[in-house]
């Protein structure tokens, strides 16, 4: 058994060189491949449509929400039904506007630009964007001291997806240069059932639809948790099971990982926990509650939050947050309030 298995950690790609390629081997190809995200998938293929009808590049697109949702398997799905190539980098690596200048060059005519995590581009590397985005221009200063000029470099139309999880962050003048911003939301458990039969299918594994039920509930209304499970569902089915993925090796495996039954990970537990233990169910302040756990105030509100209120744990009033009864019964709490005392379970 191991205690301290993070649900978060097991679907996160960035973690693990293996569990990557495990996820490019999951993604999907098409809009049609794709489950749920309706709202998002078919405004898309309009404005793909479009930009295919009129032989132009698609307008630049920002793809926001919290991790593992499929932001970088849309922007390479729409590169595809585009039929352009794609080139992938990340806000971080971009440190330089010669780092920026070489990306931008490489590209052919309509080809998609993919920078994850842009609101990590260092300031002066957004500068340069602009002009890119803008004119398909990038001004470059070559040497330094006296002999230091600008050479002005003229680049094919290109679309770029940039992805956040963090808009909040990004500036406003980069912002408005997106004609066309998507957020992405928190699955729900049929769509996330579809995601994780695919998945079973093209592993090769048998998985009925219990089985992927029971997974879909605890994968915190995302994908890459959900294949994440499947695939440590499958370790358990192959050395204690017949290989099969049936309800019950399901619970046996998603037990002895001590995966939380509401899908939540140690953060949203501790974050509830900490609501409810110091600050008497709330409401309290965001800043509170974040320095509290030792999280940025941003990342719990644009990160951590959306899943807890969507599920019906956390409230945001007027005052402040407030954990809610489903909350305080979770986690085996007692809710006390002005004399009432409610039995937690
Ligand atoms: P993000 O870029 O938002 O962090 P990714 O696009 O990397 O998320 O998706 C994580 C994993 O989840 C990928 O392996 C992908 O296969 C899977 N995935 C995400 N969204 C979907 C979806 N709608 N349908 C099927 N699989 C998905």
């Amino acid at each position: 058994m191991r205690e301290d298995f993070d649900i978060r950690d097991a679907g996160n790609a960035a973690l693990d060189p293996i569990e990557k390629e495990n996820e490019r081997a999951l993604r999907p190809s098409s809009f049609d491949s794709f489950h749920g995200q309706d709202k998002v998938v078919d405004n898309l293929k309009v404005f793909v449509s479009a930009a295919r009808k009129l032989g132009e590049s698609l307008d630049h697109v920002l793809l926001y929400g919290p991790p593992g949702l499929g932001k970088t398997t849309l922007a390479s799905i729409v590169a595809n039904e585009l039929g352009v190539g794609i080139k992938t980098t990340s806000g971080p690596v971009l440190d330089k506007p010669g780092d920026l200048a070489g990306v931008l060059t490489s590209l052919q005519p309509n080809d998609v630009l993919f920078i994850d995590e842009i609101h990590r581009l260092s300031p002066l590397v957004e500068e340069y964007l602009y002009s890119a985005m803008e004119d398909y221009r990038i001004d470059i200063m070559i040497d330094k001291g006296p002999g230091a000029r600008t050479i002005q470099l003229g680049l094919s139309p290109f679309t770029l997806i940039g992805a956040t999880t963090r808009s909040g962050l990004l500036t406003s003048p980069l912002r408005a240069r997106f004609g066309i911003t998507c957020h992405l939301e928190y699955y729900d458990v049929d769509f996330l059932e579809g995601i994780i039969k695919r998945s079973a299918s093209l592993l090769g594994i048998s998985c009925d639809n219990e089985a992927a039920h029971e997974i879909a509930l605890r994968s915190r209304g995302t994908p890459r948790i959900a294949n994440a499970l499947l695939r440590r569902v499958r370790d358990f089915a192959l050395v204690k099971g017949d290989g099969i993925i049936e309800p019950g090796i399901t619970r046996f495996a998603l037990e002895a990982l001590n995966i939380d039954k509401f899908g939540l990970d140690q953060i949203d537990n501790r974050l509830l926990t900490t609501i409810i233990d110091k600050f008497g169910g709330g409401p309290v302040g965001l800043t509170t509650i974040a320095t509290a756990i030792g999280e940025d105030p941003g990342t719990v509100e644009e990160v951590y939050e959306p899943f807890l209120i969507k599920e019906g744990f956390l409230q945001r009033t007027p005052r402040g947050r407030q954990a809610t009864m489903l909350a305080y019964k979770h986690l085996g709490k007692t809710f006390t309030r002005e004399g009432d005392l409610f039995s937690g379970d």
